[in-house]
């Protein structure tokens, strides 16, 4: 960066908070994406950004990105970086946005079950202060204790209690953002508005291609008061299937419902001393003591109803209490030269589901390869399909199996009718699949960034659109 550059972020956030180290530069141009991790065992190439800049205030964020429009300099909007779709790996030249200083809950509104909080507050920290009034977010995704709001908004995150509580869209009733010429708009806080479109789900999934929100509003829920879990094994994977879906028909809201295969059932509870195996489904019921209790009763006849076996409490607990060590369980494997490890969502109807689980299944399948799989986050129309795909390749090779996986992973779900994100967002090597799910859905997408963002600046390459297209 030349020192004239520099000098001008320097005037907006003081020298302390703008750093261009290669040491910081080089950590900024990574985030949790398998393929660009397994990338760089083998290449030294990669683009690094200029500099990092933490703001602390919505008039920083605007000064920043007024003087990057001018500049046609690149801005990246960085939370806490555990994208696995490369969302904020930076064009070379770029300013990384890191929004961790924007951390404060702003407002409490307990009386309307509303808490507002900027944009850089990591998921733990805010359900930390929603405990203290005794109310819960209810949004708990795996990566929860290093992400951010601003990130959960900005992927359409679903955590792994959404049955009962919603992914992030539900949860989201107002929020701030800076378009790129520096403008701040605000949406209205009210419990529902008929005011036109709704000016939330511009920014809902928009990966920081837009501008950057820096404050949300959302309603909360009461931190439930009690809790009850239960576990079942089916013989036959597609029984299990059914007594989900019957679950969610009868209007169920159990807080989790996951159901994995044998290989996804040995991997969760590896750690258990008496671990079941076979198809297991884990329930997690919570909320108001008694309708807890009875829900969780008429779910035992169901799941009974469909040909399992009762397995207690302790399996699906000990899924509760290590749910966000499933984060983790990747760093072991990609340290090792020529293991890769990879995860694939998506979601589908009811009706499409089971057809489009042995598609992928056969799909994905391959020697020295494990697939593994859940299904989860479930409602009346249909559920959530979770895949992991782990195994050894020669050194070297790991990219290309890995863009394979994909290849035949994304060509599967387009004609088993299923959604090319259930979560996560969009990486690049998934943009021709979105071109086709959007349709002139994508056209429409690209004119309005285009509208909002004339010189490309916000994260430019998301969604395929480069800075002059
Ligand atoms: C092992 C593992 C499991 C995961 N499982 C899940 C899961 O079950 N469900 C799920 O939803 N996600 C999951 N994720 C993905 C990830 O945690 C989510 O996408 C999360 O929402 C990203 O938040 P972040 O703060 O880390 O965002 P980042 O990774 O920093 O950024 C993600 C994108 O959001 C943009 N962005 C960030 N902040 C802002 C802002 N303030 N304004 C505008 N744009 C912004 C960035 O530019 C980027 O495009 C998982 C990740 C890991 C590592």
């Amino acid at each position: 960066m030349t020192a004239a550059r520099r000098r001008e972020l320097e005037e907006i956030f003081g020298a302390d908070r703008v750093e261009d180290t290669p040491i910081t530069r080089r950590l900024y141009s990574q985030d949790l994406t398998a393929l660009s991790l397994v990338d760089r065992r083998h290449s030294a190439d990669e683009a690094l950004p200029d500099a990092v800049v933490w703001p602390e205030t919505v008039h920083e964020v605007s000064r920043l990105l007024r003087w990057a429009s001018e500049g046609k300099v690149p801005v990246v909007t960085y939370g806490g970086g555990t994208s696995l779709r490369a969302a904020t790996m930076p064009s070379t030249g770029a300013i990384v946005c890191d929004m961790k200083r924007m951390k404060r809950v702003t407002r409490m509104d307990e009386n309307s079950m509303i808490v507002t909080a900027e944009a850089g507050i990591l998921g733990e920290a805010l359900q930390h202060e929603l405990r203290l009034v005794g109310l819960t977010l209810g949004h708990f995704p795996p990566a929860f204790y290093g992400s951010t709001l601003g990130g959960f908004l900005a992927t359409r995150s679903a955590g792994s209690l959404s049955t009962r509580y919603g992914p992030i869209e539900d949860m989201v009733i107002s929020l701030q953002a800076v378009l790129p010429d520096g403008s701040i708009v605000k949406t209205r806080t009210a419990p529902r508005s008929a005011t036109g479109p709704d000016f939330n789900h511009v920014f809902l999934g928009s990966q920081g291609t837009l501008g950057i929100i820096t404050r949300a509003s959302l309603r909360c829920r009461m931190a439930p008061a009690t809790r009850t879990f239960a576990a079942y094994k089916f013989a036959d994977w597609n029984d299990g299937v059914t007594a989900m879906r019957l679950m969610m028909r009868k209007g169920l809201l159990p807080a989790a419902v996951r159901y994995s295969d044998p290989p996804e059932t040995a991997r969760t509870f590896a750690r258990m001393e008496d671990e079941p195996d076979g198809n297991v489904l884990v329930l997690v019921f919570e909320g108001h003591d008694r309708r807890a209790l009875l829900e969780a009763s008429i779910a035992a006849e169901i799941a009974l109803s469909c040909h399992c076996t009762q397995l207690g409490e302790e399996a699906a607990r000990h899924w509760f209490d290590h749910r966000f060590a499933e984060a983790y369980r990747r760093s072991p494997v990609l340290a090792e030269d020529g293991a890769y490890m990879e995860v694939i969502d998506t979601a589908a109807t009811w009706s499409r589901l089971p057809t489009l689980i042995a598609s992928l299944r056969d799909a994905l399948a391959g020697e020295g390869r494990q697939v593994s799989l859940y299904v989860a986050n479930a409602s009346s129309v249909g559920a959530s399909v979770c895949l992991t795909v782990q195994g050894h390749t020669p050194a070297g090779e790991e990219g290309k199996t890995l863009q394979a996986i994909w290849t035949a992973a994304l060509s599967t779900i387009r004609q088993g009718g299923g959604t090319v994100s259930y979560r996560q967002g969009i990486g690049p090597w998934q943009i021709d699949a979105l071109k086709e799910e959007l349709g002139v859905g994508y056209d429409l997408l690209r004119d309005m960034k285009r509208q909002i963002d004339p010189n490309g600046i916000m994260n430019p390459g998301a969604f395929g659109f480069d800075r002059t297209s």
